[in-house]
């Protein structure tokens, strides 16, 4: 029996494994993988996204997003919204992505995926459904990921991460008045609508400087958010 290229690779990679995979609008899955698709969205890919589309944060929320909290842990959840008589993304044409330098990181990471054990990934899809894994092109995973920019997306997971207590504990979850508040980091313009009251310029002691330095740059502004809502965080877990 003869074994695909991709058969030959392991299940599991590692940023130096080999990976065999080209992506081409001539292969005839082109844009099927934008079709009835999982899309978990972090806050680094609303803020690319509503960005690129010129749109307010809250705007692209309500119309590119279904967003709640999660039951079990209270923990927010936005998924990016298939069109629902078709289940395709609204961003694909047949030309392929319209949104494509900003496209979430799980569109940038496809076929591969995180699967929870750190710096290891695996594919989410394989050569029967995703075609270009049985293409020739080859480079470490490291490298391929490199070229598809997700190195800006995960430095900013990272940082969305640490808002976390280190006392968080999954099983047990959080308050829902905490998880509406790690929510903020995806609203990132009612942060900026706090931010420039003067109240909350009061209550923060905020500097002048990084003040404005956030109000200029969205990537500074975000990690702000993520400073604040962990200061609130900590503050609440003290008084419980
Ligand atoms: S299924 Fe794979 S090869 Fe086909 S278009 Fe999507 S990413 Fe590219
Ligand atoms: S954002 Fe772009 S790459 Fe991602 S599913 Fe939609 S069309 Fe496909």
């Amino acid at each position: 029996m003869s074994t695909s290229s991709t058969e030959a690779q392991s299940k599991t990679f590692k940023a130096d494994s080999p990976f065999t995979f080209a992506c081409s609008d001539l292969l005839p899955c082109f844009t099927q993988c934008c079709r009835d698709v999982n899309i978990y969205m972090t806050p680094y890919d609303v803020l690319r996204l509503r960005r690129a589309l010129n749109m307010s944060s809250a705007d692209f929320l309500s119309r590119h997003t279904r967003h709640f909290l999660s039951k079990r842990t209270s923990i927010p959840v936005v998924q990016l919204e298939m069109n629902p008589d078709t289940l395709y993304c609204r961003f694909v044409t047949d030309a392929g992505c319209r949104v494509y330098a900003d496209r979430p990181w799980a569109c940038r990471m496809f076929p591969l995926d995180l699967t929870g054990t750190p710096g290891e990934l695996g594919l989410i899809a394989g050569p029967e459904r995703c075609l270009g894994l049985m293409e020739a092109a080859s480079a470490t995973v490291g490298e391929w990921l490199e070229s598809q920019g997700v190195g800006p997306y995960e430095e900013m997971e990272r940082a969305f991460h640490d808002v976390m207590p280190p006392s968080f504990d999954p099983r047990k979850g959080l308050p829902p008045s905490l998880g509406k508040l790690i929510f903020l980091a995806y609203d990132l313009d009612r942060f900026r609508a706090m931010l420039e009251s003067d109240r909350f310029l009061t209550v923060y002691e905020m500097e002048a400087m990084g003040l404005q330095e956030a109000l200029a740059n969205d990537e500074v502004l975000l990690r702000l958010t993520f400073a604040f809502i962990r200061s609130q965080i900590e503050e609440l877990s003290s008084l419980v």
